[in-house]
């Protein structure tokens, strides 16, 4: 049977219907506009000499539904997709390394209160105690306090009279100043230095107040 060729009224889409449908409203597939077919082919647009330019089919059970595309199996449809994924992942990963560390350089620097305690030292009020090859110095407590974690470290550091400053404790000596076994007074057993136990001095430190 003849298909009625005709123009959407509302976007001049060209389109075709069966001749059943000759009266009905259809939904046209391009504007999605409800429009009526007409009776007939337009006889202004399809003459027997002169096809429209390529119409689009739409029977009525078709109109909603996308016509399946028979050159993309859903293998070739899959496989971009596939491939995007790893790349996605690891964009979704990063961003995500990187808010933690920045919460956790905010963490660590804006909350970070350090408090500094200086104590003047000499080798006479120590007696036979004193373990350096100074004779007197200062004692420097750093102490750092994290509030979010209650996290607390202590530096404790010994500053010579020449300025220098050694680390007396284990966790100063781990943040770079000299080991103060440069100025602790050793004796060899079997080749090897034996160094006098500075933990006084660490106490003395450690017990100062702010
Ligand atoms: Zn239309």
């Amino acid at each position: 049977m003849p298909d009625i060729h005709f123009d959407c009224p509302m976007c001049n889409q060209s389109l075709e219907a069966p001749e059943e449908l000759a009266n009905q409203l259809i939904d046209c597939p391009t504007c999605k506009k409800t429009i009526e077919v007409p009776t007939r082919s337009r006889p202004a647009k399809v003459g027997p000499e002169a096809p429209p330019p390529p119409p689009i089919v739409a029977p009525p059970h078709l109109l909603c539904t996308p016509p399946p595309l028979p050159h993309q199996s859903p293998h070739v449809r899959r496989s971009p997709m596939t491939a995007r994924k790893p790349v996605v992942v690891a964009i979704l990963g990063a961003a995500a390394i990187g808010i933690l560390v920045l919460l956790v350089m905010a963490l660590l620097s804006s909350h970070t209160s350090t408090v500094e305690v200086k104590i003047p030292v000499k080798a006479e009020e120590f007696g036979d105690q004193w373990p350096l090859t100074v004779s007197s110095g200062y004692i420097i407590k750093y102490e750092r306090y994290i509030p979010n974690v209650s996290f607390k470290s202590y530096s404790v550091i010994f500053e010579a009279p020449d300025g220098i400053r050694y680390g007396l404790n284990g966790h100063a000596q781990s943040q770079g100043y000299r080991n103060i076994h440069a100025i602790t007074k050793s004796r060899l057993v079997f080749g090897d230095p034996i160094y006098e136990d500075v933990s006084e001095l660490v106490n003395v430190g450690l017990n100062s107040k702010d």
